[in-house]
């Protein structure tokens, strides 16, 4: 094979692939590279030393490296980009003056990984904090040392607390991993929106009677009779509606109403706003809230019985619908979390 010239099949191929393809030759000149490959490393890498890109030994000049030229030459390699790119790097020698090397793309993979580490060691972080408490006033109350009934059913009563913050936790887990699985599948029953907003204020009103807050139902839409149909599963649309609700009850300033909108945009979406007036959330925490464990204030949220993750179910939840949502605040004044669903026809 002529020295610098590639088979027009192969740098074809290389483009259908989706991993970055790069021809060598033996002093590691690139000869060839796909699109892929390019994004990662450069544009401007072809006739260059791979290595000025690649900053690994082996690479300054493949022929005098000692690699076995079989595909288990493997590194790993970080693109300190704009994304923090992790590449998996294999090389294979061809013939003695042409070295292909492969690019595997395994960013996603390590994220995953992260995001699965960061969560373990979260919930047994939160989960670790009502055990201890639990185990402690246990021993105590074991010691025979608490002779007061006073102090006995303090004690009783923050276990009974504790106890019950674990259960959440625990539900509030099995929940968010449920809706992650299932996040890329659409529901394919149709239902109304209307009908468990409906129910889930006139449930959380009735339960809430004694309290100065109120939730109020404004129905703007043009037709109010008209329904609101959309490709969902109820159980996961009535959690989305609780945990918005429960929220702008718990963070809402004392004798305050919490408004809900019901809007039709066009005919095929539907937005519905949750509208509470309270201390807020300042701007630089509004794109974290969705994160799991994420709390702007955690003693605070702890205090009212907070799991932390009732906005990252939402999230999931609502990628399942294809529904949008979008919070905005103005701290000590009024908070908005809006979601825009879109609508189906129903004959
Ligand atoms: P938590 O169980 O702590 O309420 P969420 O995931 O439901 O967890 O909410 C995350 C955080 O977002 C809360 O801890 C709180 O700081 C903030 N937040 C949520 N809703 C509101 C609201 N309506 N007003 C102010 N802050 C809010």
């Amino acid at each position: 094979m002529n020295k610098n010239t590639i088979p027009s099949n192969i740098s074809n191929l290389s483009q259908l692939l989706d991993d970055g393809l790069i021809l060598c030759d033996k002093n590691s000149i690139v000869l060839s590279s796909n699109t892929i490959a390019q994004n990662f490393l450069s544009k401007k890498i072809l006739n260059k030393n791979i290595s000025d890109f690649i900053e690994i030994n082996e690479f300054k000049n493949l022929e005098a490296s000692d690699l076995k030229g079989d595909l288990n030459d493997e590194f790993h390699f970080q693109i300190n980009d704009l994304i923090k790119r992790s590449l998996i790097i294999k090389v294979k020698k061809i013939d003695n003056n042409l070295y292909a090397i492969l690019l595997l793309d395994m960013t996603l993979q390590r994220n995953l990984e992260k995001v699965r580490r960061d969560f373990v060691a979260n919930v047994s972080h939160e989960l670790k904090s009502p055990l201890t408490s639990l185990v402690g006033f246990i021993e105590t109350l074991l010691s025979g040392k608490v002779h007061n009934d006073l102090d006995r059913n303090k004690f009783l009563k923050i276990m009974d607390e504790e106890a019950k913050r674990m259960n959440r936790l625990i539900d509030d887990i099995l929940s968010l991993s449920k809706v992650e699985t299932e996040e890329h599948i659409t529901p394919n029953t149709t239902i109304s929106l209307i009908d468990p907003l409906q129910h889930i204020v006139t449930s959380i009103n009735e339960r809430d009677l004694k309290n100065s807050k109120k939730i109020i139902l404004k129905d703007l839409r043009i037709n109010s009779d008209v329904q609101c149909f959309i490709s969902g599963n109820t159980d996961e649309i009535n959690q989305v509606f609780v945990n918005l609700l429960e929220n702008a009850i718990k963070y809402g300033f004392d004798n305050t109403d919490v408004i809900v909108n019901i809007e039709q945009l066009q005919d095929h979406e539907v937005i519905i706003k949750v509208i509470n007036k309270g201390e807020g959330i300042p701007q630089k925490y509004i794109d974290r809230l969705t994160e799991r464990f994420f709390r702007v204030d955690k003693a605070r949220s702890r205090q009212i019985g907070g799991t932390g993750l009732g906005l990252a179910i939402v999230k999931h939840i609502l990628i399942r619908h294809r529904a949008q949502l979008s919070i905005n605040s103005i701290p000590d004044e009024e908070t908005t979390f809006s979601l825009t669903f879109p609508l189906v026809d129903v004959k």
